[in-house]
């Protein structure tokens, strides 16, 4: 009892640091509306990346977020996060190398617009060519909501909010 009650309180310690440090910035925040930089080749497994990139995870797994991306923490690096059914899953660089033509609505959220969902049209399946955490090309082909993730992230390094591309935006706020 004494020994849970004494790791929450160091979690909740921790996130509040954590959040302190990196808080996740909020429409309409400049940071969220500009192109982010590729990430040097080099850099991508430095400790400062492996640093900033494992906080990220942290942060998008307490905000219970299906991803997180640099520019939503005020960094201007084409890096994201995402959240999988295999674990979390760290981009650096992504581009995608296919896209189906076939498109469907689904509904998004995001941690830079709280309270806000709306219907966003995205591609069914993609392509996408990153580097993980070891500096290691991959490829990955995802559909339905890994590749809707994976597009909503990667607006995000294009600074392209949900909100521009959303039909039916409702803020849950208004529904009460
Ligand atoms: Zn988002």
């Amino acid at each position: 009892m004494t020994l849970s009650l004494g790791r929450d309180i160091l979690n909740f310690m921790y996130f509040y640091v954590i959040n302190e440090i990196m808080k996740i910035l909020t429409h309409p925040d400049k940071g969220l509306s500009s192109r982010s930089k590729p990430v040097d080749i080099n850099d991508i497994t430095s400790l400062r990346m492996k640093k900033l990139a494992a906080d990220m995870v942290k942060m998008m797994l307490k905000a219970d977020g299906a991803g997180l991306a640099a520019p939503q923490i005020g960094r201007s690096l084409r890096l994201a996060v995402i959240n999988t059914k295999d674990g979390p899953l760290i981009i650096f660089n992504p581009k995608f190398k296919k896209k189906s033509l076939t498109k469907e609505w689904g509904e998004e959220g995001c941690l830079s617009v709280p309270g806000y969902f709306g219907e966003v049209r995205r591609h069914k399946k993609i392509t996408c060519e990153y580097f993980n955490e070891k500096g290691e090309k991959k490829i990955l082909n995802a559909k339905g909501l890994l590749a809707r993730v994976i597009q909503h992230e990667t607006d995000h390094l294009d600074g392209i909010l949900f909100i521009a591309k959303a039909r039916n935006l409702k803020n849950i706020l208004d529904r009460v």
